[in-house]
C-alpha cells in the first residue's frame, strides 16, 4: 500500500486508492455538480463507482409563488438523478431533510455512518464545514457531520452497534476531500477537470429549475469571470476543482 500522504497529484492519488469506490455527500441537489462534478467525471472515467448522497431535496429557494415545496423537491430529485447519470455516477441517495434545516447532530452522523458501512467508499468528498464564514449552514453542517462520521464513528464498532444486525461492518475511508475552496479557500489539492469540462457543464445544466435558461457558453464565461476576480487566469487552474485533503490512517 503506497503512502497516500506522499501523493499530492490527483491522478497519482486516484490511481493508488483501492477499491475504487467514492461517495459525495452534499446538502442540496446541484451541490455535487457545482462543487465536484468534474472530479466525479474524472473518477467514473477511471472506473470508479461513485455514490452521491444528498441531505435535502432542495425544497426551498424559489421566488415563484406558484411553486410548492413538494413539487420543487420532486423536480429537483429528478434533476439530480439526470445529473448523476450524465456524470456516470450511481442512482443518488436522498435523505429527504428539509432545505435549510440540516442539523449537525447524532441523527445525521448516524445516517452517514450507516451509508458508509453499507457502501464502503475509500474516497469521500463533502463541503468544508470548518472554513470560517463558509456560506450556507446546510453546507457547513453536512461537512462537519461527514467529517465526524468518518472519524471516529464509522470505523469503531461501538458506535451504532445495531448496524451489525444488518451485517454491516466498521469502515474507514482512506481519503476525504473538503470542497468549496475556490477563490478565498485554502486548497492544498486540485483536480484538473479540463478533460471532462463539457461533462461537468452538462451535469450542472441538468438542474434546469436552477439554471434560469443559462447556456453552456454562459456558464463557462461565468466560471472564467469568477476565477479572474480572484486573479486566476491560468486555464489549468481556472478549470480545476480545489479541496483540502485529509488522509486517514488505517
Ligand atoms: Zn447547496
Amino acid at each position: 500500500m503506497p503512502d497516500l500522504n506522499a501523493l499530492t497529484d490527483a491522478a497519482e492519488l486516484f490511481a493508488a486508492v483501492e477499491p475504487k469506490r467514492a461517495m459525495v455527500i452534499t446538502a442540496h441537489p446541484d451541490d455535487c455538480e457545482f462543487m465536484c462534478g468534474g472530479t466525479v467525471a474524472v473518477l467514473t472515467r477511471g472506473g470508479w463507482e461513485v455514490d452521491i448522497m444528498v441531505a435535502t431535496s432542495g425544497n426551498k429557494g424559489t421566488k415563484d409563488p406558484q411553486v410548492s415545496a413538494q413539487w420543487l423537491a420532486g423536480t429537483r430529485e429528478d434533476e439530480q438523478r439526470e445529473a448523476a447519470r450524465r456524470l456516470g455516477a450511481r442512482e443518488p441517495i436522498f435523505l429527504g431533510m428539509h432545505d435549510g434545516g440540516v442539523q449537525d447532530d447524532d441523527e445525521l452522523r448516524e445516517t452517514i455512518v450507516h451509508q458508509m458501512r453499507r457502501r464502503r467508499p475509500e474516497l469521500v468528498i463533502t463541503w468544508d464545514g470548518f472554513r470560517p464564514g463558509f456560506n450556507h449552514r446546510d453546507h457547513r453542517n453536512v461537512g462537519r457531520a461527514t467529517y465526524d462520521a468518518i472519524f471516529p464513528a464509522a470505523d469503531d464498532h461501538l458506535y451504532h452497534p445495531e448496524h451489525k444486525d444488518e451485517g454491516l461492518q466498521p469502515h474507514r475511508p482512506q481519503v476525504l476531500l473538503l470542497g468549496g475552496q475556490a477563490g478565498t479557500g485554502t486548497p492544498d489539492f486540485t483536480v484538473d477537470i479540463r478533460p471532462v469540462l463539457r461533462r461537468k457543464v452538462r451535469a450542472v445544466l441538468a438542474h434546469t429549475s436552477q439554471m434560469r435558461g443559462r447556456t453552456e457558453a454562459q456558464l463557462l464565461a461565468l466560471w472564467k469571470q469568477r476565477a479572474a476576480e480572484v486573479g486566476e487566469t491560468d486555464p489549468k487552474r481556472v478549470f480545476a476543482e480545489a479541496y483540502r485533503r485529509v488522509i486517514f490512517a488505517r
